[in-house]
Formats: structure tokens, C-alpha cells, sequence
């Protein structure tokens, strides 16, 4: 027995420092604590994009032990200096993240404290919290608050959840799978793809809508088509809307399709994982029309509400169809049974059981500034776009049509050279230069840049420098390559 226990007291001694004194704690904050404020301070100067390749050598987890000072210096270089920076405001490419501060406190404070975010039963506070933030979406997307939700890693599994509902709910079993039908939009994002292959409806039959001149989907067209596919004994079940799609931020027509989904009885999702906040604005409010007829909702948190990367919802009006699916028992489970009624329990709603408690990193910014910050971000944002396209024109740009969101694409009609050529060789060098940054796509078989503006930190002063960039570069581009 003593030798035992001499064992465990000398063991204690290596196994203790994970737990440091509080000495060690402030000054490691410290550490961080600078880091973290001159990373904050640099963002406007810093580079938004770099082609460097990090080290795998020194990021390696066998590289050895390494004090915190040495570890924030290998982290600059290796991390944050490299790829995209995802937090500067002159990130204008793909769907701009987020990143505020107040959500970083919080998750500083739920892996302190490590609430177990799954079940009511362990943590009823943090499972409210999860809650109330999933009301407040159900109140500002209209729908009941009956409805079922749940916070996500982001929103390709908030698709997931709420597709697996759609095929709960119309009962899409193996046989039926090669008869029955969802409408999309060539538009619609490739998680929606990727979530319908995993749920096991890969041989299902998809039918891409018609689409207007603003690429969004034309609800007459599809109403036909449904009604073709039922006389053709086929099983339409599923009608998918985007409200703001990723290359061109277009809104489908929200209501038409949900009385089109009504009366054939079809589940409606809508995936406004990129546009959906916009709806607090009271400049495009209208656009939102309808999308209080879905079945089931995405919005991606991590995106229109600036919140980090790793938060997606996804809400569901009929809570069994999800259940169904994700709700699940174990006899290591019973202490926690029937704990709760009228809320949601997050592990009913989701693959997860175990999770981070995301809610927090939510909550906390909501509960200290108010919604007014990020609605007014959201308009800024809506202005901002605005403002880049006209000034866009007065460089000679052409860009895409008038957008319904903030992102828009636009493309330089050189004369000297193929309009593709020229597009491509100006965004290589955009991203050489690496002090903006956009992506590209292709729209009616055209190479085009897309600007998407959705960071917080994106101001005036962002498009300013970004336009001053741009002319610098078509500039140069007819200076060196003589393409005008
Ligand atoms: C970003 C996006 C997704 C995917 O969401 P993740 O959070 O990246 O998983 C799905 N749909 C749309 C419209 C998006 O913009």
C-alpha cells in the first residue's frame, strides 16, 4: 500500500503540470495577451494573403518541447503569415469570416470552465443559453417556437441536419430513392450535394431550376416541372432555396417557392447560411419574404453575425422528423433521460453528443453590445458593395449585375487581350501583391473576380486602398505586358 501510494505522489509530480500555478497562468495570458493585441493592431497593414508554404518540420507535434514565447513566434510565421488571413478586413474572396473579439472571451472562458454543452442534464445553463440563441433566430426568422434547432460546427452540417429531416419527414427509404426528386439551383452550395450523398440519397433525381438573369431560380418554371414529375409517377419531396447564393449573393424567390412547396407538399429548406442576417436590415428586410415558410433553415452565425469560424444553426419546425434521426439512447445514458420537456436537447438535434459549448461564443457578444452594432455592420456592408461597383466603373470595370447581398463580381474588358486571359493574369498578381484579396468563379461560362464583402473589419477605407490596388495593377499589367 505504501509503495503505492509513493508511486502516485511521485507520479503527481510530472502528471501536475498540466494544471499550472497561477503565476504560470498570468503569465502565459500575458504572452498570448500581446500577441493576440498586436496581431489585432497590424491587422490594417498586414498582408491579407500569402502563397507561402508553413514548415511541417517545425509544426511537427514530435518537434520537441518549446516554451510559450518561442511557440507565439513559430504560430506567426507558420500560421497566422500564411494562406489567407481570414480576420483582416481586406479579406474581399469567398465568404469573408468573422472573428470578433468578444466571442474569443467567451471561448477562453467555456474551455475554462469546459460545460458539457450536450445534454441539459450536465450543464442546464449552457443548454439554455444554446436555446435562447436558437429562439431569438426562430423570432427573427418568423418561425414558431416550437420549432427544434441546433447550433453546429457551421453550415454544412447545419444542411445536413436539416436535410436529414426532409428525408425523414417524406420517408425516403431505400426503394423509393430512385423515383423521387429534389429541385435545386446550379447555384446551390456543394455542401448541399455533399449532405445528400452522405444521408444516402446519392441516386436520388435532381433537377436543376431554370434561372433568371439574376441567377436565381425561377419558381414558375419549377412549379412545371413538379407538376410533370408527379405525372410521371415520380415523388417530388424537396425543394431547396438559397437565400444568397455563394457566387453572386442572389436571393431566390423565398415566397413563391414556399407556396409552390406548400401546395405540392414538398419539404421546403432554405440555405441562407451566407445571406440570412441581412434580414435585420431594414434596407433588404423585403428580400426575406418567405423564408418563414421553410421547413427547415440554415444561417451561418460564423459568417453574417462576425462571430468565429465554428458556428453554424440550422432550425427545424417539425422537431420529430429531426429526432428521428438523431435522437438516441444508451443505458450509459439513463441518469440524463427525460431531464428536460420544452427545450431542445442538443444532442437530439445533431450527430454530436459531446460539444463545445458554441453557444457562448454567441451569446456573450449578443448580451454586450446588443444587436444594434450588428445590424449596422450588416448595412455597411450592403453600402460598401454598393460602393466598390461604382467605383469599380469609374477604373473601367464592368461588373455583374445590380446584387441583391454584398457580393458582386466583376471583370476588366481588355481589348488587347481574351477577356479570360487578362482577368486571370490581374487576379495573379491581386494575389502576389497580397494586400487585398478576392476569388474568382465563373459565371455563363465567363472568368470573372468575385469581391464578397462581409468582414466586419471591411470599412471604406478597405475598398479605398482595394480599388488604388487594383488601378496600380492594370496599370502595370499594360506597362509590362502591354495588355490594355
Ligand atoms: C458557406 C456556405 C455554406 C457552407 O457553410 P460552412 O459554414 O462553410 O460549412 C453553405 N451554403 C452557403 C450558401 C454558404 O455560403
Amino acid at each position: 500500500m505504501d509503495e503505492l501510494k509513493q508511486k502516485i505522489i511521485e507520479i503527481e509530480k510530472i502528471s501536475s503540470e498540466l494544471e499550472p500555478s497561477e503565476k504560470f497562468r498570468n503569465d502565459y495570458l500575458q504572452h498570448i495577451h500581446e500577441y493576440a493585441n498586436s496581431f489585432i493592431n497590424d491587422l490594417e497593414t498586414a498582408k491579407v494573403f500569402s502563397d507561402g508554404r508553413s514548415d511541417r518540420n517545425v509544426l511537427s507535434v514530435g518537434a520537441g518541447k518549446i516554451s510559450l514565447p518561442e511557440l507565439i513566434g513559430v504560430f506567426k510565421h507558420e500560421v497566422a503569415e500564411k494562406g489567407i488571413n481570414a480576420a483582416s478586413g481586406s479579406h474581399l474572396g469567398y465568404v469573408p469570416g468573422g472573428g470578433i473579439y468578444m466571442s474569443s472571451l467567451a471561448d477562453y472562458l467555456a474551455a475554462v470552465t469546459n460545460e458539457y454543452a450536450g445534454l441539459f442534464y450536465a450543464s442546464p445553463g449552457a443548454v439554455i443559453i444554446e436555446n435562447e440563441i436558437l429562439n431569438w433566430l426562430k423570432s427573427v426568422f418568423g418561425f414558431p417556437m416550437s420549432a427544434a434547432g441546433s447550433l453546429t460546427s457551421g453550415g454544412s452540417i447545419a444542411n445536413l441536419i436539416g436535410l436529414t429531416a426532409a428525408r425523414n419527414h417524406h420517408g425516403i427509404k431505400s426503394d423509393m430513392i430512385p423515383r423521387s426528386v429534389v429541385y435545386l439551383s446550379k447555384h446551390t452550395h456543394h455542401c448541399i450535394g455533399k449532405a445528400l450523398k452522405i444521408i444516402g440519397l446519392e441516386d436520388i433525381i435532381i433537377r436543376y431550376s431554370e434561372l433568371d438573369e439574376k441567377l436565381r431560380i425561377n419558381a414558375e418554371r419549377l412549379a412545371g416541372q413538379i407538376i410533370k414529375d408527379k405525372a410521371d409517377g415520380l415523388n417530388p419531396f424537396l425543394v431547396i432555396a438559397t437565400a444568397g447564393t455563394t457566387d453572386t449573393g442572389a436571393v431566390d424567390p423565398l415566397f413563391d417557392l414556399g407556396n409552390i412547396a406548400a401546395k405540392h407538399n414538398l419539404w421546403y429548406h432554405i440555405d441562407a447560411a451566407y445571406g440570412g442576417f441581412f434580414i435585420l436590415t431594414e434596407e433588404r428586410k423585403e428580400l426575406f419574404r418567405g423564408i418563414e415558410m421553410a421547413d427547415s433553415l440554415v444561417v451561418d452565425p460564423h459568417k453574417g453575425l462576425f462571430i468565429p469560424y465554428g458556428t453554424g444553426a440550422v432550425l427545424v419546425k417539425n422537431r420529430e422528423a429531426v429526432t428521428d434521426s438523431f435522437q438516441y439512447t444508451a443505458n450509459y445514458m439513463q441518469d440524463s433521460a427525460n431531464a428536460i420537456t420544452d427545450l431542445c436537447e442538443p444532442a437530439d438535434v445533431s450527430p454530436e453528443l459531446t460539444r463545445h459549448f458554441r453557444g457562448l461564443r454567441v451569446w456573450l457578444p449578443l448580451r454586450i453590445h446588443g444587436t444594434e452594432p450588428f445590424i449596422a455592420c450588416l448595412s455597411e456592408k450592403l453600402l460598401l458593395a454598393k460602393y466598390f461597383r461604382i467605383r469599380l466603373s469609374e477604373i473601367g470595370f464592368c461588373t455583374g449585375p445590380e446584387p441583391d447581398l454584398s457580393i458582386s463580381y466583376f471583370w476588366y474588358p481588355s481589348v488587347s487581350v481574351d477577356e479570360d486571359t487578362y482577368n486571370r493574369k490581374l487576379l495573379e498578381l491581386i494575389h502576389k501583391d497580397g494586400n487585398v484579396f478576392f476569388s474568382s468563379t465563373i459565371i455563363n461560362g465567363k472568368f470573372v473576380i468575385r469581391m464578397a464583402v462581409l468582414s466586419f473589419r471591411t470599412r471604406l477605407r478597405t475598398i479605398d486602398k482595394a480599388i488604388e490596388i487594383i488601378n496600380n495593377i492594370r496599370l502595370r499589367l499594360e506597362r509590362e505586358f502591354g495588355y490594355k
